[in-house]
């Protein structure tokens, strides 16, 4: 049910050249005062989406800033649990209905599992961050150390959530010191004012193998080896099968484009991984049937027999394509949008949530409000070679100074102290004090995604 994931050390000066040197002192000089205490960042799925994402390079981030920290996955073993967490995921980010008492009963049956998993344990902290609905009651299940502090951290688009779910869980914020959204205008109006809120927009890290520069020709070999024909125009959406990421719209997007710019290809890239997504095998077969066996048309989700790691295909589809798209209709940030701008790519995304923080429209990318929009975009940028250079590098500078992985680091451990009284003195829950560490006696996964 909680499984500890090891990440390999991460080269901190590596960071250093890519950003201002202001931010990695500001880092190194904030870290220093919370030497000796212990982390943990808990999520619901070791691999697959944003989450996960950040994770693997946050958590071995904050441990090469000295700061000792632990990744936890938590994982109920009801396998319903995943489908009404998906259900709240969908509900909070505005669909229709509402939960059954069933699957509240559900919800908080197996969360408390988990609570208890952790209690028996012994697994103690000084400040813990747990991402997303999944982990939401754990702050009331589990009895408040002293000094402990605990932050939720919410990735979900919460524009227009639907009301009757907010309200049901929204008092389960309350047992929190701290909340941290994407964007502010995630935060619901309930909780503005009540509780310390902090907007901690996502970020990428530059150095894994998903992100660092591969060139040209590789990436062409790589594409080509999935079934792309490396001659004509790629466009491309990298994205999980949701809902929210309307893969529907972008075949219409793509269609239309066609008109005017024959010759141009699509590729659908979902590569299934994340554990906690049940509804995304569903998705891939209505938008197949929706494509219609159109020939230009590339779905990939099945994630055997490829040619390439997962993190190197990814990169070699945003380096390869001559567009990329996001076409979201809901994005809580949405971290395949940076990826692609730091790579000098401009993108193509709904104009919605986290897309809009990171797409200034028209500088480094468009912002669009439906498939016609999108494909006019596309023949724009297919057609004009010198648009595409211009605002690719502006896209990557955008990156570079906002959505870097330290700069995130450097949000939550300002969340940190600014809920520390001052001169505090911390009350080191993480220790250990010579009696053996019960995170060693969890269940361990090792995870790379970097290159060596
Ligand atoms: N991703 C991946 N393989 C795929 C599709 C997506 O590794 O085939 C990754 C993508 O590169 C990004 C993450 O999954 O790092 C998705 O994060 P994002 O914030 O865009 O969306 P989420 O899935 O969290 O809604």
């Amino acid at each position: 049910m909680l499984l500890r994931i090891n990440h390999p050390e991460l080269p901190l000066q590596q960071y250093t050249s890519l950003l201002p040197h202001k931010l990695m002192d500001e880092l190194t000089t904030l870290a220093k005062q919370f030497q000796g205490m212990r982390f943990v960042h808990a999520n619901s799925t070791a691999t697959g989406g944003g989450v996960a994402e950040i994770l693997q390079s946050l958590v071995p981030f904050m441990n090469s800033l000295g700061l000792a920290t632990e990744r936890i996955v938590v994982s109920p073993e009801d396998s319903q649990f995943f489908q009404v967490t998906k259900r709240i995921h969908n509900l909070l980010q505005g669909s229709s209905g509402s939960l059954s008492p069933e699957e509240l009963d559900v919800y908080f049956r197996c969360s408390e599992q988990v609570a208890e998993d952790i209690r028996s344990r012994e697994l103690q902290a000084d400040v813990w961050f747990l991402h997303d609905p999944q982990l939401l009651p754990l702050a009331m299940q589990l009895p408040k150390m002293n000094g402990e502090l605990r932050l939720w951290v919410c990735h979900i688009d919460l524009t227009a959530p639907n009301a009757e779910t907010l309200e049901a869980l929204a008092p389960l914020t309350s047992y929190y010191d701290g909340l941290a959204f994407s964007l502010d205008e995630f935060v619901p109006e309930g909780i503005v004012g009540r509780y310390p809120v902090y907007i901690t927009p996502p970020s990428i890290d530059p150095l894994t193998d998903k992100n660092t520069a591969m060139g040209r020709e590789e990436a062409l070999k790589i594409v080509s080896a999935m079934g792309v024909d490396p001659e004509r125009p790629l466009v491309c959406q990298v994205s999980r099968f949701d809902y929210w990421k309307d893969p529907w719209g972008v075949v219409d997007s793509f269609r239309q484009a066609r008109e005017s710019a024959p010759g141009i290809q699509l590729a659908l890239l979902g590569l299934s991984q994340a554990a906690d997504d049940p509804e995304a095998l569903g998705v891939l077969h209505s938008v197949k049937e929706y494509a219609g066996g159109d020939p230009d048309i590339h779905a990939y989700f099945y994630p055997d027999d490829l040619p390439d790691s997962i993190d190197r295909i990814v990169n070699a589809f945003q380096t390869a394509s001559s567009v990329i798209l996001q076409k979201s209709t809901r994005e809580g940030f949405g971290l395949t949008v940076s990826e692609a701008m730091w790579k000098g790519q401009p993108v193509i995304g709904g104009n919605v949530g986290g897309i809009r923080t990171q797409i200034e429209d028209g500088v480094c990318g468009f912002l669009v409000n439906n498939p016609q929009e999108c494909g006019e975009r596309i023949v724009q940028l297919i057609q004009d070679e010198s648009l595409r250079s211009n605002m690719g590098k502006a896209a990557q500078e955008r990156i570079r100074e906002k959505f870097l992985l330290p700069r995130l680091a450097l949000d939550y451990l300002k969340a940190v102290r600014s809920l520390l009284p001052l001169n505090a003195t911390l009350e080191h829950n993480g220790s250990t004090n010579g009696r053996a560490d019960p995170f060693d006696a969890l269940e361990q996964l090792s995870l790379n995604g970097r290159k060596q």
